[in-house]
């Protein structure tokens, strides 16, 4: 994975591994494309679904921070809202937002 100075990968112990902010982002900035298909680790897959996230895909395939991302942040996305063929997620949640669906699962598309 490219290392821009723009965020890190931090290992989370049982929830896995998450991406960080290295850096301030203002609401509407770009944090990274869309990539998951051309490297085996793209800032894509460490990037945890939350319900409530900081950060959204827009049509033009950018993530965009929602709000100001301070420094050390967790970026979370919703992981629904981006239906990729090859992710079946099923999975329990655990962001822990008070918007919680609970279970992530293609199904419930
Ligand atoms: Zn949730």
């Amino acid at each position: 994975m490219s290392e821009t100075g723009d965020f890190h990968v931090v290992d989370c112990g049982p929830k896995g591994n998450a991406l960080f902010t290295s850096r301030r982002f203002e609401e509407g900035e770009t944090i990274y494309m869309l990539d998951y298909w051309t490297k085996e680790v793209m800032p894509m897959h460490m990037t945890n679904h939350s319900c409530s996230p900081n950060s959204e895909f827009n049509d033009e395939g950018r993530l965009v921070a929602l709000r100001d991302l301070e420094k050390n942040e967790e970026i979370t996305y919703n992981y629904i809202l981006v239906p990729l063929p090859a992710s079946p997620w099923n999975f329990e949640c655990q962001c822990k937002s008070d918007d919680c669906r609970g279970w992530i699962s293609v199904n419930t598309l």
